[in-house]
């Protein structure tokens, strides 16, 4: 068994070659460690290697870990499906929540955000495989969603871009496809939407070297970093 510095510094060197590949530097990409299910001092091992941002997917679990862990400066990502009625704790605890799929999932972060609070950053999830299993908007629901989301001017939320999901047992090349598809529905929400519109989380533990080349700004690791669940 690796060590956490040595699974952490293998994942980094990975997403560095994936970058190089993509004609960007290893900057361009955000390592995202999934700690779900894992405990406080999983993530304190790597917070002291220096890694900031950390993704998790259950409400409860999270608020214990973020409270416990205060003080460190980490950063928190809600990355998976949010049931309306936990939207209120996303404001003061989480940074971002990158599984963001209804105009109403959207108008009840931003109204439970509280005045002085940093506005929370959103990705729209995209279900570009059509995958019945999966969360998130049809591509051709997209722009509309958008559209809504931004007419209402919520001043608790800044919307960022997308995330997708790879199919699980997918092929390579099918897993690419979707990937690609991705990366050009961002780019035309950022035509569209304007700048400010410009990351994509994509890629798990299994696909993420492939998910940065085609163009990946976050990567969403748990496994690779923390082992099995
Ligand atoms: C659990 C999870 C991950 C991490 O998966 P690994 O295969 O362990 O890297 C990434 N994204 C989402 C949405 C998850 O639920």
């Amino acid at each position: 068994m690796s060590s956490p510095a040595e699974k952490l510094a293998e994942v980094r060197e990975r997403i560095a070659e994936a970058a190089r590949k993509s004609g960007r530097v290893p900057d361009a990409v955000r390592l995202i460690a999934v700690s779900k299910t894992k405990p406080v001092e999983a993530i304190e091992a790597l917070a002291d290697l220096g890694q900031r941002d950390f993704g998790e997917n259950q409400m409860q679990e999270a608020l214990e870990k973020i409270e416990r862990l205060r003080g460190r400066g980490l950063e928190w990502h809600f990355i998976g499906h949010l049931q309306s009625n936990k939207t209120r704790f996303i404001g003061g605890h989480f940074s971002w929540v990158h599984s963001v799929d209804s105009e109403r999932l959207a108008g009840r972060i931003a109204a439970a955000v509280r005045d002085g609070e940093p506005a929370v950053r959103l990705l729209v999830q995209v279900n570009v495989f059509r995958d019945p299993a999966k969360h998130g908007v049809a591509s051709e629901e997209l722009f509309a969603l958008l559209d809504a989301i931004l007419a209402r001017d919520l001043p608790g939320i800044r919307l960022c871009g997308l995330m997708t999901i790879g199919r699980l047992g997918g092929s390579e090349a099918d897993t690419r496809r979707g990937f690609a598809r991705a990366r050009r529905l961002l780019e035309d929400c950022r035509q569209r939407f304007g700048e400010g519109f410009k990351e994509l989380s994509m890629g798990m533990s299994g696909d993420y070297p492939l998910a940065i080349e085609e163009g990946a700004t976050m990567v969403r690791v748990g496994t690779a970093l923390f082992g099995s669940r």
